[in-house]
């Protein structure tokens, strides 16, 4: 039975995509089965997996709709050595058409439902938004991961986040909690990251991974390459933060 875990934050680009792509390939280096499924219609999972957005014959979206299986979308990242739920700009397609579709908010759910047993992990990398496609994540995760970074603005829009994750538990999905929130982009030289930071252990406490993500040029590079980051330069302090982070995951687990 895999666990199903959404990445999700509704401010864009705080490291959701960097941390989804980058956790599949430091689980898979620690010998877990993972699929990365790509919930943005950006399509950058897709792309920092090493999978051309612009060729693909099935994807989410056909699978959102029905129209494709799990096991005939998905393609396997070589660089990663995890499997790849692709998308590109047709997803957003998905938002309007999903509305005349039974159980709209349900689909990916069943749909991965059907593949559980061939996967540890299932990572969902949600849109920068609180919308339907997120809901689908939501909806099919056992737990969601917040990346944050330690700036002034960040824990405006956590709440709104927060809320929507406790109304889709105690209405859709009972299974779902917060995992915990990731600090990335982390800049131990800036005393307000170190401000930010003890403020979100003072009031998540456990619900704060241990692990903190710096902000390393090298994450920031490799998806030009195709490449997971954890890949690209496994020595990085960015890659090697990454892989402590799936060893984390790894345990969090056991006790879920
Ligand atoms: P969106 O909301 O658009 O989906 P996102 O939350 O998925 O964005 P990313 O795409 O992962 O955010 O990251 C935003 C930018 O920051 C990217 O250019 C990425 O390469 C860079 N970045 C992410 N994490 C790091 C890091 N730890 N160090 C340096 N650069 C990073
Ligand atoms: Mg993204």
């Amino acid at each position: 039975m895999a666990k199903i875990f959404c990445v999700a934050n509704q401010k864009g680009g705080v490291g959701k995509t960097t941390t989804s792509v980058n956790l599949a390939a430091g689980l898979a280096k620690l010998e877990q089965r993972v699929l990365l499924v790509d919930l943005d219609p950006q399509g950058n999972a897709t792309m920092g997996a090493g999978i051309n957005k612009a060729s693909l014959a099935a994807s989410t979206y056909h699978v959102l709709l029905g129209e494709a299986e799990v096991t005939e979308a998905r393609q396997r990242s070589e660089a990663g050595r995890f499997d790849v739920l692709p998308a590109n700009r047709e997803l957003a397609g998905a938002e309007v058409e999903m509305v005349e579709l039974d159980s709209r908010e349900r689909r990916l759910k069943h749909a991965l439902a059907k593949v559980d047993g061939d996967y540890d992990f299932i990572l969902v990398d949600c849109p920068p938004a609180l919308s339907m496609l997120t809901l689908n994540g939501l909806c099919a995760a056992h737990g969601v991961i917040i990346p944050m970074q330690c700036e002034y603005y960040a824990l405006e829009g956590l709440s709104d986040l927060v809320n929507t994750i406790k109304k889709v538990h105690a209405n859709l999905n009972t299974d779902l909690k917060i995992i915990g929130l990731l600090r990335v982009m982390f800049d131990p030289r800036m005393t307000l990251s170190q401000q930010v930071s003890a403020q979100l252990e003072q009031h998540f406490g456990g619900k704060v991974f241990k692990t903190i993500i710096p902000r390393n040029v090298r994450l920031a590079e490799a998806p030009s390459y195709g490449v997971p980051g954890v890949s690209f330069d496994p020595s990085s302090k960015g890659a090697q933060a990454y892989i402590a982070f799936g060893a984390e995951m790894v345990e969090r687990i056991k006790t879920m």
